[in-house]
């Protein structure tokens, strides 16, 4: 890293300790505690056996069912609305243009990775359907009435696509490969596409291949750390985890070679205590690959063991999106870029125009991941708030219009002459 003079100045710093990123030694999560014998593997949930009748709304003051993929899955909060499977509004978006959906189990997912809200340590305090995941619920649907539904839509869809969440569990593999063929029985993989986001502890490249041969389009793996160590404190030995580094990019190597060219891609996490520099040295190594990153901005999930640290400081956020899209879609090259003595980085690598002009466009800005039928820089996985509150947006689900570019410039620190962003102004312009 050279320590060069900023670019730009740096804006206000947003982060703990007056710092405007999220240091390394801030960001531990907590040890997880001891789960009593009656609460593990789902019991509660075995023990009362309710069963399931249709749509389950999560938290809704009754007995949480028996419900087991591939009958039943789950889906966000942003899918169901778009479903009309519960009521609701987003802030500046009608819909979702993908059918997240996540497999669900009494057991949950075996896994125990600290920044996320369906976490194994969590099934002393609540049920595995009831947990929160990127922030929001996730109601479970019988995969045959969500199957009805997008079919019987046909091209009046609102999808763009859809993605089948694996967890760790026994059943994973072999309940998506149900799952999928469901899906591609009565809708056309090429009308909307299938992503996998897989769940690597599980499978082998043999899992991969059978993937890709049943017509799933994109493979995507969920690296979350940006670096070893950090997955390793995150996901791995630091927390009980079944997780390893080393077996995260052998199945990112397998999905290369299978899936090919812009068709695979991982998703980091940004501000859990790695540098900019490594975040975006590891998203030039997946570029290199031929693949995406897909990035989500550090949110404290409630009930997660990373639930009382600081969200990342929008300062650094920003900086990492903009370089982000710069290297995923520009052909601009990390080592074009200085970073700073924090590993912060102090120039994009490009001439200031050329930069202002991609700034404008306003798409580093926007949700990363895999495509809709828009264009290849604008992802159908929209994810409405599921990194931030919708009163300071990290991700946004939509074009951000000219005040939320006035407030993305006033955290990168590079508003321009005489555009001031006033605070809430985003908000009035939305309603208006
Ligand atoms: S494997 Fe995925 S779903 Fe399971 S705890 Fe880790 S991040 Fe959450």
């Amino acid at each position: 890293m050279s320590c060069l003079k900023r670019e730009t100045a740096l804006p206000s710093r947003s982060g703990p300790n007056g710092l405007d990123f999220n240091p390394v030694d801030v960001m531990q999560p907590r040890a997880p505690g001891v789960t009593p014998k009656d609460a593990k593997n789902g019991a509660r949930v075995k023990h009362a056996n309710v069963p399931p009748e249709g749509v389950y709304l999560p938290n809704n003051n009754r007995l949480t069912p028996h419900m087991r993929s591939p009958e039943y899955v789950q889906m966000s909060t942003a899918a169901a609305i778009t479903l009309g499977l519960m009521p609701g509004k987003m802030h500046g978006c009608g819909c979702t243009r993908c059918l997240n959906l996540l497999l669900t189990y009494p057991e949950g997912c075996r896994a125990n990775c600290a920044y996320c809200g369906l976490a194994r340590h969590r099934e002393a305090e609540r049920d595995y359907a009831d947990r929160n995941f990127i922030r929001v619920d996730w109601p479970a649907v019988p995969m045959a009435q969500i199957v009805e539904k997008v079919a019987t839509d046909g091209d009046k869809t609102p999808f763009h696509r859809m993605c089948i969440s694996m967890i760790t569990h026994p059943n994973s593999d072999a309940d998506t490969v149900t799952v999928l063929k469901q899906w591609t029985s009565r809708i056309d993989p090429s009308a909307v596409p299938v992503s996998i986001l897989s769940n690597p502890t599980t499978m082998s490249r043999a899992d991969v291949k059978q993937l890709h041969g049943l017509g799933a389009d994109i493979f995507t793996v969920a690296l979350d750390a940006a670096t070893p160590d950090i997955f390793d404190r995150t996901r791995g030995k630091g927390v009980q985890s079944p997780h390893s580094w080393q077996k995260y990019w052998e199945i990112l190597e397998d999905a290369r070679d299978i899936f090919g060219k812009e068709k695979f891609g991982a998703h980091i996490i940004v501000g859990m205590g790695e540098t900019e520099h490594d975040v975006l040295h590891l998203i030039q190594r997946l570029v290199d690959m031929g693949g995406h990153s897909h990035m989500f901005c550090f949110f404290p999930e409630k009930g997660s063991l990373m639930d009382h640290l600081p969200a990342t400081p929008r300062d650094q956020w920003r900086r990492v999106q903009l370089a982000r899209y710069l290297i995923d879609y520009q052909g601009v090259r990390v080592d074009q870029m200085r970073f700073d003595d924090q590993g912060r980085v102090s120039d994009f690598g490009i001439p200031a125009s050329e930069r202002e002009t991609i700034i404008d466009k306003g798409l580093a800005f926007r949700t990363s991941g895999c495509p809709g039928k828009i264009q290849t820089d604008i992802s159908a996985c929209d994810r409405p708030y599921g990194d931030s509150p919708a009163s300071n947006i990290a991700s946004y689900p939509f074009q951000p219009g000219p005040a939320d570019m006035r407030k993305i410039r006033h955290q990168l620190g590079m508003e321009k002459p005489g555009e001031t962003y006033v605070e809430g102004e985003e908000y009035e312009e939305v309603q208006s």
